[in-house]
């Protein structure tokens, strides 16, 4: 490490005002960290890759937004509580402009959620960031993508297919209005993590996923975790504005990564449950869980719409 890389780490990582459960931060070769008496540790870790999760020349405050709502998306989807992050950022220089955008970005979001950055790592080589993010729940009471019964509701926060969106228009795939394709663009670049939401169903949803790969991909792992089937209706579905009312567009809007909306089961015994979450986040119910295995998508009139790509396989492309 040199010095140019201790005085980027003093100027944009280290701050004074950490929470209790901080007993020591940046600065040294760990961190000391608490949890709350009778709550179990939620570890989850995501990497974004210039050039493959954002373009190179995207904003570096947005970037350093998404790349911790990414992962404070997949801690909501566990139901825990948001504690601590860790930062390992791989730079092509120490450019300190680019970094304090990057921290102002994620600052920001991470000041809302009451996350404190304990440390990290940082190194040369092609852009990409890697954030590791810690919370807790109390024991027994984390959402996991297993627990999903038949005769469950199926609920979506958000809207669905905006950051997709984002990106068919500027393939030139799709023509928006401006109002369309800014609100598409701010889903794309600023997803908001449903944190609030996914506290709010630990003792309410019988299984819980976010959508980073796509709807039809992610509510898939949940199908699966579960060994039940689904059936979605597709006229319930809570389409992004933009999205047109046609097998095209939402068929690419289910398969679209990178909404970060939860997406979640809950038996009927927990309806009145699921409506008083309607003050953290629009909830809406988009199908029901059933015995058999597969998701069947249906059109108003009762038909089956088959996707042909379900959600972006990483590992595929
Ligand atoms: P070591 O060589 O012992 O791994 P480093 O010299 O890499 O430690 O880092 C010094 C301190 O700065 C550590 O506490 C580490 O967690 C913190 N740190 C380094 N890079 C980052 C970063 N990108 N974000 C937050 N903390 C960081
Ligand atoms: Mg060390």
């Amino acid at each position: 490490m040199t010095d140019g890389e201790f005085g980027l780490i003093r100027r944009h990582f280290q701050t004074t005002d950490l929470p209790a459960g901080v007993v020591l931060g940046v600065g040294d070769d760990g961190a000391l960290l608490t949890l709350p008496a009778g709550h179990e540790l939620v570890v989850s870790t995501d990497t974004l890759v210039a050039g493959v999760h954002f373009l190179p020349d995207a904003p570096a405050h947005a970037i350093g937004h998404k790349a911790l709502a990414v992962n404070l998306s997949d801690l909501a989807a566990m139901g825990a509580t948001p504690r601590y992050v860790l930062l390992a950022l791989t730079l092509p220089q120490l450019d300190d402009t680019w970094v304090g955008d990057f921290m102002s970005g994620w600052r920001a979001l991470a000041v809302r959620h009451g996350v404190a950055l304990v440390g990290g790592d940082t190194t040369r080589g092609p852009l990409s960031i890697t954030v590791t993010a810690l919370g807790s729940a109390p024991s027994g009471a984390a959402l996991r993508r297993a627990g999903a019964m038949p005769g469950d509701g199926i609920y979506l926060s958000g809207a669905l297919g905006g950051a997709g969106l984002a990106l068919r228009a500027r393939r030139g795939e799709v023509t928006l209005s401006v109002a369309q394709l800014s609100g598409a663009q701010q889903r794309l670049d600023y997803p908001q993590p449903r944190v609030g939401l996914g506290e709010a169903l630990r003792g309410v949803a019988s299984a819980c996923v976010d959508v980073s790969d796509g709807l039809a991909a992610d509510l898939g792992h949940v199908l699966t975790a579960s060994g039940v089937g689904a059936r979605l209706d597709l006229e319930a579905m809570p389409w992004c504005p933009g999205v047109a009312p046609d097998d095209d567009a939402r068929a690419a809007a289910l398969s679209a990564g990178d909404d970060y909306e939860l997406c979640f089961t809950a038996p009927s015994a927990s309806a009145t449950a699921v409506q008083a979450l309607a003050g953290l986040a629009p909830v809406t119910r988009i199908g029901t869980i059933e015995a058999e295995p597969g998701l069947r998508l249906l059109r108003a009139d009762g038909s089956r719409l088959q996707l042909t790509r379900e959600g972006y396989d990483h590992g595929a492309a």
